[in-house]
């Protein structure tokens, strides 16, 4: 347990600086997918509901520690200001003599948003000058940027040794829905992937496979997993560097037909095409794929299967789409595993984590129906791996 917002005493009066991870999605200036900013409300709301002070810091994009004017904070701090009832103020300045006066202005119960951190170059090489001009503007510090955990830079680690320090809520839940898949998960345990990449997941399944009763994979990672044994793919998504690691995996699939390891299932049909926009050749082939067309959904028969493991998980944690599900007639088995898994009511507890998974089931409306939807893609995929995250090494245990 790391030390919680309860533990910092009182905030009343006091100036509380919050990471927050504020890294969405813009067009045209405009916010276009707002869950990472709601998700932090509950922590906003902590502070301002006792009087505190709260100035948010966040980066945005990859500025590359120079301003650029289309990744400012200043309209996802417009946003939040239309989520929340206190006054959100914006400064277009990180930690100099605009944001001390900014600081100095702020009322009780106020919220001053930062401008981004990345256009400091200090931000991402954890610079002491930045920490210190940053720690100047608060008087506690509290980490709720689960998102950037797994970096260590100047607002996620440097500034947790230079103030009194805490976890805020979400780092809080996101470490409640993520640490039982690690330890004890309810049984049986299913890891649903799929994605684009297999390279991008070999970290996870490799922790993961002792740990699971089931593995599925589905997307474009499916395929070189599909030609390592063999099989005919067609235009598929392919890795070939990595055919040897597949056989690897392949061999710990083959224990578990012998009852040693974890039940292994990979596509037995495919939704082809000719490519994403060109539908040419759309159809629905078991087995091998002909040549020219690519795999770009998993099958029914596919489908059914994994229905059928999901239906008695306890456990489930999904990470990537089973098929290129931002183009429409590939999205629907992702569709329908993610309303599936939303809707039924035996007692599963399905954790998703990744970008593109987190966002198919946000798209659906469907995040609130299941246990957890990760705001974290490459830092939840961390501490699955295993791996420690700098951001939560640098926070201080709960005082017990
Ligand atoms: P996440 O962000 O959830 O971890 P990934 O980034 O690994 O997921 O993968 C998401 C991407 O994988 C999406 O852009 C999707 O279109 C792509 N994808 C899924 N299945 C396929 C497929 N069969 N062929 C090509 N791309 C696919
Ligand atoms: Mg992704």
């Amino acid at each position: 347990m790391k030390k919680s917002i309860a533990e910092l005493g009182s905030l009343a009066g006091r100036k509380v600086l919050i990471r927050v991870d504020f890294n969405v999605p813009l067009r045209d200036g405009q916010v276009q997918d707002d869950y990472r900013i709601k998700s932090s409300i509950p922590t906003i709301e902590a502070v301002i509901g006792q009087g505190g002070r709260a100035i948010l810091m966040s980066h945005l994009g990859r500025p590359k520690g120079q301003p650029s004017p289309e990744l400012s904070l200043k309209s996802v701090a417009e946003h939040l200001g239309g989520l929340i009832e206190a006054p959100v103020r914006f400064v277009d300045d990180i930690a100099g003599t605009k944001a001390r006066a900014a600081v100095d202005a702020l009322q009780d119960g106020e919220v001053l948003v930062l401008e981004n951190l990345r256009f400091d170059p200090g931000e991402e090489s954890n610079a002491p000058e930045l920490v210190s001009a940053l720690a100047a503007l608060g008087d506690a510090y509290i980490s709720d940027a689960f998102g950037t955990c797994h970096r260590a830079h100047a607002s996620v680690c440097g500034l947790a040794a230079a103030l009194p320090a805490a976890a805020g809520a979400l780092v809080e839940a996101e470490i409640k829905a993520l640490s039982p898949l690690l330890d004890k998960p309810k049984r049986p345990f299913v890891l649903l992937l799929g994605g684009a990449k297999l390279s991008t997941k070999i970290p996870l399944l490799r922790n993961l496979i002792s740990k699971v009763d089931a593995v599925l994979v589905g997307g474009g990672m499916a395929y070189t997993l599909l030609a390592a044994q063999g099989r005919k793919i067609g235009a598929s998504r392919f890795d070939a560097e990595l055919l040897e690691t597949a056989q690897e995996i392949l061999e710990v699939a083959r224990g578990s037909a012998r009852g040693q390891g974890p039940l292994f299932g990979l596509p037995v049909d495919h939704v082809v095409a000719r490519g994403l926009e060109d539908l040419e050749g759309y159809d629905i082939v078991s087995g091998d794929i002909p040549e020219g067309l690519m795999g770009l959904d998993i099958g029914p028969a596919t489908l059914a299967q994994f229905i059928e493991a999901l239906s008695k998980a306890g456990t489930v944690f999904w990470n990537g789409p089973v098929g290129a599900s931002e183009f429409p007639p590939f999205g629907a088995a992702t569709e329908y595993v993610a309303t599936y898994l939303a809707h039924r009511s035996a007692g599963t507890a399905t954790v998703v984590g990744g970008g593109d998974s987190a966002a198919a089931v946000r798209a659906l409306g469907l995040a609130e129906r299941l246990a957890h939807v990760s705001t974290g893609g490459g830092a939840a995929m961390e501490f699955l791996e295993g791996r420690s995250l700098p951001g939560l090494d640098a926070l201080p245990d709960a005082e017990v």
